[in-house]
């Protein structure tokens, strides 16, 4: 293992590469990058400037995605995969996504030009968050195979399309199946941001992310009627709003009781809207989330019981309608252990966590074993220019990472896997 000194350099390194990077935007006054904007393309000059020196061959694949090939010891042999995203949210932060990537890029340097008994392939996506059309992962989606014509045919505010985005940026949408992952990929790593206060609540830089939680999402519409909000006794009310608050409460409460559970009303809207009118409908979404199904759906359903319970004593009528139902996507076990064995070296405890979000890891698993290692995000702060990260913890990634590639280097159950690519 390389001293202390160099790895805090590459740590340091690493996150003045994210600020770097940062400057890339479309907006004058923050950070916003999203799917094959121009700021993207001095992104992907700028992260090909540093991957080049080391003998890695880069490419730009016909979805966007940003990736270079660092050989194996032999030609023939297998190919592990780290990456994440490029894109942004609008006001964004400087780490979101680009750490992982940059931390990948730190990785191989790191080796000093040692070849290892697999390729090392370092992806850049170039579309995660879903800002430009409305649909996330459109970079992983590309390398598992699943972008279809319809994705195509989303279009952004302006109303151009996904494939004219792409032709726009010079590149061929008809090559898109191009950018598959062949069957010589067989892990799938990512380093991110917590993006969430648990690691630092617990006081630890790292954590291994053991699933990515499943989510519903609902709409509920509790109707009621309007009538006047001075004549009409309280007794003899159909307070539309009232009951969705009593829900909202309950849906809180029941939330607190399942551990694991994170439910949300993140969005009301209540008609008429008027100081002196008694609400008849109020709109509203719900979100839950979970890392087992049955438990989310169990949720669900009892939340929804619970609606009309309250509906039906407060003599509202009810409309519910599912918006979204993803399941959970579990990480490889094999990667999970071996992380967390790579974690433990660097003098670590040992966290798993389960991953609120999605992440381009999720869409990877669902062809290639698939791992993801989580840094402490001070605040729980993200997507958000106050985002940050300690200099120390990305040291301690670093390490975590050179140990895992150690690892796997050495474990022949690692290298005679033959992926499902
Ligand atoms: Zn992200």
């Amino acid at each position: 293992m390389q001293s202390l000194a160099k790895q805090t350099n590459r740590a340091q390194q690493a996150i003045a590469r994210c600020l770097e990077i940062a400057r890339f935007s479309e907006d004058a006054n923050g950070t916003c990058r999203t799917f094959l904007s121009a700021p993207m393309r001095d992104c992907h000059r700028e992260v090909t400037r540093w991957l080049e020196p080391l003998g890695v061959d880069m490419r730009v694949d016909a979805a966007g995605n940003l990736r270079g090939l660092y050989p194996a010891e032999h030609p023939a042999a297998p190919r592990v995969i780290i990456g994440s995203h490029l894109d942004t949210v609008p006001n964004a932060g400087a780490y979101d996504g680009v750490l992982g990537v940059v931390i990948a890029l730190s990785l191989l340097e790191a080796l000093e030009g040692r070849k290892l008994p697999f390729a090392i392939e370092v992806v850049g996506f170039s579309e995660e968050e879903g800002v430009r059309f409305g649909v996330p992962f459109i970079g992983s989606r590309a390398l598992v195979g699943r972008i279809d014509d319809a994705l195509l045919r989303q279009e952004d505010a302006n109303g151009i399309s996904v494939r004219r985005a792409i032709e726009d940026f010079g590149l061929n949408p008809q090559e898109i199946p191009l950018a598959r992952l062949d069957s010589d990929a067989v892990a799938y790593l990512e380093f991110h941001i917590e993006q969430g206060p648990v690691l630092e609540q617990l006081g630890q830089p790292l954590g291994v992310v053991e699933a990515i939680a499943g989510q519903s999402r609902l709409e509920f519409t509790f109707l009621g009627r309007a009538n006047h909000a001075g004549t009409a006794p309280m007794h003899l009310r159909h307070d539309a709003f009232a009951g969705a608050a009593e829900w909202i409460s309950a849906v809180e409460r029941t939330a607190q009781t399942i551990a694991g559970s994170v439910a949300t009303v993140g969005k009301i809207h209540v008609k008429p809207g008027a100081t002196n009118v008694i609400p008849s409908e109020a709109h509203l979404t719900l979100d839950v989330r979970h890392d087992e199904d049955d438990i989310r759906l169990a949720l669900v359903s009892s939340l929804i019981r619970r609606a009309e319970e309250i509906s039906a004593r407060r003599g509202l009528a009810l409309r519910h309608r599912p918006l979204l139902d993803q399941k959970a996507v579990p990480m490889n076990d094999f990667l999970v252990r071996e992380i967390e064995h790579a974690i433990k070296k660097t003098d670590c405890p040992v966290h798993r966590i389960v991953s609120g979000a999605g992440h381009d890891a999720m869409i990877m698993a669902g062809k290639i074993p698939a791992a993801m290692i989580f840094l402490r995000n001070p605040g729980g702060i993200s997507h958000d220019p106050a985002e940050s990260v300690a200099v120390e913890d990305v040291e301690k990634a670093i390490e975590c990472g050179l140990h895992l590639l150690e690892r796997l280097a050495a474990s022949s159950e690692f290298l005679k896997r033959k992926s499902l690519a």
